[in-house]
């Protein structure tokens, strides 16, 4: 079975239109994400770009803040924290990655955790781990609803995890463990380091992959009958691949998210669906 990302991601992003009209019907206030590009990195720039245009699809406001690739940490600082304070903000998002002059982790502490949409501050990542999360990263969270709503079953199952990026692969082994709908799994997070990689690969029942590597993972890393969720994203002479090389798994994947058309569509609804609890958190009584 063909995992459906794209097609997952647009239920979502229909719901959310329709949570966010009443929103604003009910509050009279329109939820606003500002987005922060800093340099030309091209890959940003669609990135951006994206967000922005799936935002308004949702009737989400979002401004896009660009600065020059040498603006120096200080000036980034002030934006962030002008953005902290103008209530009309609810949620901010700093388009990694960062030029190498700039500490990535200075900024996105300096995000006010309320607004932090992407997920990344101290605060909202410590309430993921205990279980109570404010917000959930993104790219995660995307792979956690497909699962579900493709229902395939996570309580009690052997998930691998095959990279551990502060915004893939620890943020999704710990939610697959955690308590509840989507998790519950029994969860091996494997790394540059992990030694036997290809054989704790075939234990697995559900293998998430998310490593930077283009089609890294074949046959010989799948049980059959395995689920495969490829999070990979990588520009190639002949299109766009997966960190999977798809057309040697999918044969014996049970399920398999398809790339592109996978988990990049559901990143983006997911970044719509956190600037909305953002704004709904700014405007609960
Ligand atoms: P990263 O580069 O930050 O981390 C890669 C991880 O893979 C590291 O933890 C490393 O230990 C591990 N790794 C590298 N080589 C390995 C090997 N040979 N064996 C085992 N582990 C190995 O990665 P990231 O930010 O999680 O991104 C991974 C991929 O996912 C990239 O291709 C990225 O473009 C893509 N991505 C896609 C989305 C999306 O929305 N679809 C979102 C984020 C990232």
């Amino acid at each position: 079975m063909l995992l459906d990302g794209k097609a997952v991601a647009a239920s979502i992003r229909s719901e959310i239109a329709d949570a966010t009209s009443e929103f604003i019907a009910t509050r009279g206030v329109t939820p606003k994400l500002a987005a922060v590009l800093v340099g030309e990195n091209p890959a940003s720039q669609v990135y951006v770009r994206n967000k922005q245009r799936a935002c308004d699809a949702a009737g989400i406001g979002s401004d896009l803040h660009r600065l020059t690739a040498d603006c120096g940490e200080s000036e980034l600082l002030r934006l962030v924290t002008t953005l902290n304070h103008d209530p009309s903000v609810h949620g901010i998002l700093v388009q990694l990655p960062l030029p190498d002059s700039i500490q990535s982790q200075r900024i996105l502490q300096a995000i006010d955790p309320n607004k932090d949409v992407d997920a990344f501050h101290p605060e909202n990542v410590g309430r993921l781990v205990q279980g109570k999360p404010r917000f959930v990263p993104c790219t995660p969270q995307g792979i956690q609803q497909l699962l579900i709503r493709q229902k395939i079953e996570t309580s009690g199952r052997r998930v691998v995890v095959i990279g551990r990026s502060d915004i893939v692969g620890k943020p999704i082994a710990c939610m697959l463990g955690n308590r509840g709908v989507g998790g519950d799994a029994t969860v091996t997070l494997c790394h540059s380091r992990t030694i036997n990689l290809n054989a704790i690969a075939r234990q697995a029942e559900i293998l998430i992959v998310a490593i930077g590597r283009p089609q890294f993972v074949g046959a010989d890393m799948v049980k059959p009958g395995a689920v495969v969720i490829d999070v990979g994203i990588h520009r190639t002479d002949e299109g766009l691949v997966g960190d999977v090389d798809f057309d040697a798994v999918a044969p014996l994947a049970s399920a398999i998210t398809p790339v592109p058309g996978g988990v990049g569509p559901l990143t983006v609804a997911m970044l719509l669906q956190n600037t909305l609890r953002a704004a709904q958190l700014a405007n609960s009584e």
